[in-house]
């Protein structure tokens, strides 16, 4: 979008759709620009626009959950970010909440604000820079986007989620963790230096090496501390293809057994596993690995199998590109929004298990779940390391190897079965925590503050008092309900 003059600005936009000013006696936006010539002094020009029709208010008020609803009084979608800091430091002098927004995939408002204003980062989606191993980035880029200008160059981060359609600053802000954090860790620890604008206001770039606090307060921060506008990734080689290996197990000791058997040394570039229904009820155990190759390089199928206890005969391995690979819920995701239930509530249940608790804790809860209880979605346990995870505010439990436990609920839009599913949540949660485990914070669980600061546990402190250097107003990442 190009710069507009202030007066040219007012001008244009279109009275009722586009805010225009902020009127300080009734803590309100102005739509008018005519009154906002009367109220104009500190009223920020943005490159971008300041949206609050009903309509792109109620898209800010969604996420991926469908659950919780706060409908924010305007939504910029900046053109700049100078945009950023010009409302961070308004919204700061006028006591306005503001919300980041990558993609909108959270389950339960995470990144909503009632009230105040969403930032939509889509809109700044730029790769910057590709060099020989990294990348910058605009945080409103979806991972997507960015694989496509990697790969070209034969480059790829070294851990992608599940899922790429989500933003840069959406997983930075949470972890990201996928089938190669048993390696590389999850995305945070991948991260070479940030742009940000912290909740005074203030454009800053932050690395291990400079502003080191601010930079590992940001990382898994939850959106607390500061803005994420742009990020210096490690890159890596891409490998050209994948060997796809999905292993079936009968029981959840072997299952997890051969897992850690296999994080432990490495044979495999990405290890994660399911439970799967089994025909005529119950659970069955799927682990799934890759290994990537290019070329005839072919991978050993002999030797990566070896002293494996998977239910012989049952294996099933398949050749793709790394892409297609990466890319593989595109399909999954198409399917769902044709018949709809893309778009149905997701109460998700998702947490990390000590790992010798794991599976009795597992265990337990798969003797009554039924596919009713997920509305069939899929059910993640897999393996990571702890000592790939370098963030403070990444938080897992104690121990050499945590399993992230995912039940990636389906709802009908139905109060009483969401409600129940979310009970069900808080019950397992309890008992996770409980046993020293604790929460991954992209799900639906409900949480008080209380709840937030026994996640936080030794690291509470340090936290806090990152959001009283960063955001002392505390106008940022409200939707998390920490502060
Ligand atoms: C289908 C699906 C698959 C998924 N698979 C995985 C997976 O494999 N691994 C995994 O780790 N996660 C996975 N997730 C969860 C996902 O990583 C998180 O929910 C992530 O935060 C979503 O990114 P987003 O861009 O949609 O962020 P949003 O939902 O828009 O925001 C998430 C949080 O980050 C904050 N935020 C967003 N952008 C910024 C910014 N630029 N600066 C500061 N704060 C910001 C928001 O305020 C909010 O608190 C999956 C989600 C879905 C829906």
């Amino acid at each position: 979008m190009t710069q507009l003059s202030r007066r040219t600005f007012l001008k244009s936009l279109v009275a009722g759709a586009v805010v225009v000013g902020f009127d300080r006696a009734t803590s309100s936006w102005v739509t008018s620009a005519h009154a906002a010539e009367q109220l104009a002094p500190n009223f920020p020009t943005f490159d971008g626009v300041l949206y609050t029709d009903a309509a792109t208010r109620a898209e800010a008020a969604e996420d991926y959950g469908h659950i919780i609803h706060r409908t924010p009084n305007a939504v910029l979608k900046p053109g700049s970010v100078n945009d950023i800091v010009r409302l961070v430091r308004f919204a700061k002098n006028n006591n306005i909440k503001i919300s980041g927004r990558g993609q909108g995939h959270s389950t339960y408002g995470q990144p909503q604000i009632q009230g105040g204003v969403v930032i939509d980062m889509s809109t700044l989606n730029t790769i910057h820079e590709i060099g020989r191993d990294y990348v910058i980035a605009d945080a409103g880029l979806k991972w997507h986007q960015l694989l496509d200008s990697t790969l070209a160059q034969g480059l790829t981060p070294p851990v992608m989620t599940d899922y790429i359609e989500l933003s840069i600053g959406g997983t930075l802000s949470v972890g990201g963790i996928g089938g190669a954090s048993h390696q590389h860790g999850v995305q945070i620890d991948n991260v070479i230096e940030l742009t940000v604008v912290t909740g005074e206001g203030n454009l800053e770039t932050c690395s291990k090496n400079r502003n080191k606090d601010l930079f590992e307060s940001v990382l898994g921060g939850l959106g607390q501390f500061a803005i994420i506008v742009r990020a210096k990734l490690k890159l890596i080689r891409a490998e050209t293809s994948a060997r796809v290996f999905n292993l079936f197990y009968d029981d959840i000791e072997t299952f997890t057994g051969d897992q850690t058997r296999l994080i432990r040394d490495g044979r495999f570039d990405y290890v994660e596993g399911q439970v799967v229904p089994k025909a005529g009820g119950g659970w069955n155990f799927m682990l799934e690995a890759v290994s990537y190759y290019s070329g005839n390089k072919l991978p050993n199928n002999t030797r990566l199998l070896r002293n494996l206890s998977y239910t012989q005969g049952t294996e099933v391995i398949s050749d793709t590109t790394y892409f297609a690979f990466l890319n593989r819920l595109e399909a999954t995701e198409a399917f769902l929004r044709s018949i709809g239930v893309w778009f149905l509530p997701h109460p998700w249940f998702d947490v990390f298990v000590k790992s010798r608790h794991v599976n009795q804790y597992v265990g337990n809860i798969l003797e009554t779940l039924t596919l009713d209880d997920t509305g069939q979605g899929p059910i993640l346990l897999y393996p990571v390391k702890t000592n790939k995870f370098t963030k403070p505010f990444f938080r897992v439990p104690d121990g050499e190897i945590v399993f992230l436990f995912d039940i990636l609920r389906t709802a009908p839009n139905i109060p009483e079965v969401i409600n129940a599913m979310m009970a069900s949540n808080r019950e397992l949660f309890e008992t996770n925590r409980d046993l020293g485990g604790n929460r991954y914070a992209i799900g639906a669980i409900e949480f008080s503050q209380a709840d937030w600061q026994q996640h936080f546990g030794n690291v509470w402190n340090d936290f806090r008092r990152a959001k009283n250097r960063y955001d002392p107003c505390n106008i940022l990442g409200g939707g998390q309900g920490i502060f």
